[in-house]
């Protein structure tokens, strides 16, 4: 008897838990924000100090990794991860300046996307993207006529460069990799050092600096960046050339922000694109499109340099700790207004 009461309360047990876990997920599914901020209770692990005495950076001088000891400060192939505090962006703008670098940065609004976003992301690029430096805008779109005039502080030019319009939301943002590459390849890959790419549904909202530069740069994804590995929305389909197997994959990253030297941008464009054509010429496509080649892409050729989930930042995920000076911010997901 006894030990039939015992099983049942185990069984009652179990039950709930599953419930428990299953109710879990199914929050974490729809993004509520208590459940967000739980999200930070599962560490991010730390940074060896072994490691960590050997991070080097060309752009930021010293890196000081130990001023954020709540975060990890960087990856296992020693490439630092940038949080606040760790650097130093006066040392990173004198650095660049003596270089005397043009920085570039690429932006496509194809679509409605150009009137709902394009004046703020560059009117706000003005504000705190490389301010003081050599910069080159690049924006991509299918309605040259329509970009907005924005004034431009001396040194920063902007250039439009224009595309076709894909019918479908999802061509528009695969087709980036081949009009960058071959973008990389010509006028922008001879005027420019260093080049970021990045998404137009975003605006800045702090200084975005030399500190960002390096050979190759990734952005964590600010959903993403305290999940355990196997949850990550990898592309897990293994006849996409995008597929990464369980146990794969280092972090997820995002596609709204990328960047590198022109030579390192072609290598990625060419993979993600090459790539992109063969899952398309076999009738796939990726789960998320072009970011998962990206993270293909990083799996296999590590980034330098990793950009904390600050670079990159979703207001609606709510004020954490953290993430003390949000840099760039994505704008609300209006996808009905937006796409077809
Ligand atoms: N894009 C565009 N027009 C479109 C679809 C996409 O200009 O019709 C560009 C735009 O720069 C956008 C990027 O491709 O920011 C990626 O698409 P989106 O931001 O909609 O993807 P998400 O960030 O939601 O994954
Ligand atoms: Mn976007």
């Amino acid at each position: 008897m006894a030990l039939k009461e015992r099983l049942r309360t185990w069984k009652r047990l179990f039950c709930w838990l599953i419930l428990l876990a299953l109710g879990l997920l199914g929050l974490l599914q729809h993004g509520l924000s208590i459940v967000r901020h739980l999200e930070t209770l599962i560490p991010m692990g730390v940074c060896p100090s072994a490691r960590m005495a050997l991070l080097r950076d060309n752009f930021t001088g010293l890196l000081n990794p130990w001023a954020r000891p709540d975060v990890l400060t960087c990856t296992s192939w020693g490439a630092p991860i940038i949080w606040d505090s760790t650097f130093n962006p006066a040392v990173a703008q004198q650095k660049a300046l003596q270089q005397n670098f043009t920085i570039g940065l690429t932006v496509f609004a194809v679509g409605r996307y150009l009137e709902k976003y394009l004046a703020r992301f560059l009117e706000t690029a003005e504000q705190h993207f490389m301010v003081g430096q050599r910069v080159v805008y690049y924006v991509f779109t299918e309605r040259p006529a329509a970009v907005p005039r924005v004034a431009l502080a001396p040194g920063r030019r902007l250039r439009v460069e224009r595309v076709a319009r894909e019918p479908r939301w999802q061509d528009v943002s695969m087709q980036r990799m081949r009009t960058l590459h071959e973008a990389l390849g010509g006028r922008l890959g001879r005027e420019a050092h260093f080049v970021l790419c990045m998404d137009v549904d975003q605006h800045f909202r702090g200084a975005f600096g030399p500190e960002v530069l390096a050979e190759s740069v990734a952005q964590l994804h600010a959903w993403h960046y305290h999940w355990p590995r196997w949850l990550l929305p990898y592309e897990r389909d293994v006849r996409s050339t995008a597929a990464l197997a369980l146990g794969e994959g280092d972090f997820y990253y995002h596609a709204a922000v990328f960047g590198g030297s022109v030579a390192a941008l072609r290598g990625l464009t060419a993979h993600c694109a090459r790539n992109l054509r063969r899952d398309r010429e076999r009738g796939l496509e990726a789960r998320w499109h072009d970011e998962s080649h990206l993270n293909k892409f990083f799996w296999l050729h590590k980034p330098a340099k990793v950009l904390s989930p600050e670079f990159c930042w979703s207001p609606e995920i709510g004020r954490r700790a953290e993430i003390r000076q949000p840099r760039l911010l994505w704008a609300p997901k209006e996808y009905a207004l937006l796409r077809d």
